[in-house]
């Protein structure tokens, strides 16, 4: 998806494309949830919670934004401890306050 960022910038540049701008860390963070979430015995593991636990997690994590085009912008990339520990740290947090009521046991 192409995004532009229409506001003001510099003089005589008035709009960025932005949609090529990609996160780094995401495919790391699914694959530490798909490796954390199963030993966690009472995560709830709905649509709401695991979107939290991504965001939580790559929110926690320091930016680490890539563009295609000509300006890159790195720092030194978090380790997979890191990613390991965000998504741990996340987990932990919406497994004890799902941000949504509780539900029924569906058992
Ligand atoms: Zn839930």
């Amino acid at each position: 998806m192409e995004e532009v960022l229409d506001v003001p910038l510099t003089p005589g540049l008035t709009a960025v494309l932005i949609g090529d701008v990609t996160l780094p860390l995401a495919p790391a963070v699914v694959a530490a949830m798909r490796e954390l979430i199963p030993a966690v015995q009472d995560f709830c593991g709905c649509r709401l919670c695991v979107e939290d636990v991504y965001a939580i997690a790559l929110n926690s994590l320091p930016a680490h934004y890539v563009q295609s085009g000509s300006l890159v912008l790195r720092r030194a990339p978090p380790s997979d401890d890191d990613v390991q520990r965000a998504v741990a740290d996340a987990l932990d947090r919406v497994r004890v306050r799902p941000n949504h009521p509780d539900v029924p046991d569906a058992s």
